[in-house]
């Protein structure tokens, strides 16, 4: 390939290679996923991290105000003009040092990333706006995605502002947060609810858009990676481009994950950055693929050549028992992670460790969250809950600065949020309980009093109700 830049397959055995304007979910010769890749040396790229600094001044520019294109220079497969923004990317990277006791690091170790602040509320913005911009490179009219939520509200936001394309949405028949939902109806996506899971939805989604020739948005798209791997160009952006020790990442469908890697890599390759800095990648309980497969059953990278007869045989056996899965954390409950393959390479680059964590976990970690202000969905605490569980396996130093990816935004599931505060009993029941969540030790009860002045001011005054 002489082009400065191009897709290509992640199999070391193939590595075939295809062109920017090409679409695939995966190779044709291999069915390995695909990679952006870069002859660096035909581009301009900055000589060290502080240089992009020169673009916060362009903010009238709209490509540069974004958090996504302003680091264009690290993902240039089209020209910065051509990029399709929607405002994404302003977000905050907090030195969290009211939930750091919780967490058990030292008080200026812990800093969260609020990728909720998007425009559409989670960290799917950013590589949309990757998808989008390869979208309309290819002409594209339609657009798809399964989702548990957050990706079809971002694909239905982007459709709306942009006009480009028409979103279809797939979403299974079990959970999926009002908050989410609400939004994809209200941009105006064509939303298809279909009689399954989301593992269900994902398969379908495949199918459906390389039949009718719909774009597919989904992570298995490279070019949303692209867009994702600024999260953590923002991270060092805003430690003054210093690397901190550790990322702690929900894991889900991986993509976020698999960005990561190649983000840290193409920074090391490129001489950016010295050290590469560790990642975990947190499951729920309930949705433990990766952690099972590399944690209890050894699977890694492998230079490539990872044992795909051991990830064979783990999801006939799940398919055999009719394991579905099944937590709070609805972002994250997925049981077949499309980006496996590339989550692992992720791993060996950074030396990663995988976690699962319960249902109580997270949601203690969640109000944590939430009382050190901004908060998050049920799935994002799964990373400070993660982070805690490593600090006290000895894994994470007390010293070592942690950031934590919260990936959306609190108001995308209040129900979690009400019900662990005790709002209604009955409320609790039917969503905590019933998991196992059988302990709410930072619930902040509302009270109830009776309509009398002097019994109102008893209570205002009481201490000890409120946390
Ligand atoms: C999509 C999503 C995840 C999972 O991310 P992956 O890249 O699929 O692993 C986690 N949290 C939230 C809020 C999400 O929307
Ligand atoms: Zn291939």
């Amino acid at each position: 390939m002489t082009d400065s830049a191009f897709q290509q397959c992640i199999n070391p055995d193939c590595g075939k290679a295809f062109g920017i304007e090409e679409i695939y979910h995966s190779c044709p010769q291999c069915g390995g996923l695909l990679d952006v890749s870069y002859n660096w040396n035909r581009l301009a790229v900055p000589k060290k991290l502080n240089d992009f600094e020169k673009y916060w001044s362009k903010r009238d520019v709209p490509q540069r105000l974004s958090g996504v294109w302003r680091f264009h220079d690290l993902m240039p497969f089209v020209p910065l003009e051509q990029c399709v923004t929607t405002g994404e990317g302003q977000t905050l990277l907090q030195n969290a040092n009211g939930v750091a006791p919780f967490v058990g690091v030292r008080e200026s170790s812990l800093f969260l990333q609020y990728e909720g602040l998007n425009p559409s509320g989670s960290f799917k913005d950013n590589g949309m706006a990757g998808a989008f911009t390869h979208g309309k490179l290819v002409g594209a009219k339609q657009a798809a995605c399964a989702s548990t939520g957050n990706t079809s509200a971002s694909l239905a936001m982007f459709c709306a502002i942009t006009k480009l394309m028409k979103a279809v949405i797939f979403i299974g028949s079990g959970k999926i947060a009002y908050g989410k939902l609400s939004q994809a109806l209200d941009y105006g996506a064509k939303t298809v609810q279909i009689e399954g899971d989301f593992d269900d939805a994902m398969a379908r989604v495949q199918e459906v858009s390389k039949q009718l020739g719909i774009y597919l948005v989904n992570s298995v798209n490279p070019f949303r990676l692209e867009g994702q791997k600024s999260i953590m160009f923002r991270v060092l952006e805003q430690l003054r481009w210093e690397v901190p020790d550790w990322i702690v990442v929900p894991g889900g469908n991986l993509g976020n994950s698999s960005a990561f890697g190649k983000a840290f890599l193409e920074l090391h390759q490129l001489g950016l950055i010295k050290k590469i800095p560790r990642i975990a990648i947190i499951n729920a309980t309930g949705a433990n693929t990766l952690y099972r497969l590399v944690e209890q059953d050894g699977l890694c990278w492998n230079g490539g050549r990872y044992d795909k007869s051991l990830v064979k045989r783990f999801y006939d056996e799940m398919t055999a028992a009719g394991r579905r899965a099944s937590t709070i954390a609805s972002a994250i409950e997925i049981n077949r992670p499309v980006n496996l393959s590339k989550c692992l390479r992720t791993l060996e680059v950074m030396k990663g460790v995988v976690r699962d964590v319960s249902e109580q976990e997270i949601l203690d970690a969640k109000s944590q969250v939430g009382a050190g202000g901004f908060g998050c969905e049920p799935a994002s605490a799964a990373s400070v809950a993660g982070a805690k569980r490593l600090v006290a396996e000895g894994v994470i130093g007390r010293d070592e600065r942690v950031v934590c990816v919260l990936t959306g935004h609190q108001l995308k599931d209040p129900d979690a949020t009400v019900a662990y505060h005790r709002m209604d009993e009955a409320l609790y029941e039917k969503y905590l309980k019933k998991r196992g969540v059988t302990e709410t030790p930072y619930a902040n009860r509302p009270v109830t009093v009776a309509n009398h002045i002097d019994a109102i001011i008893d209570t205002v005054k009481k201490d000890g109700e409120q946390r």
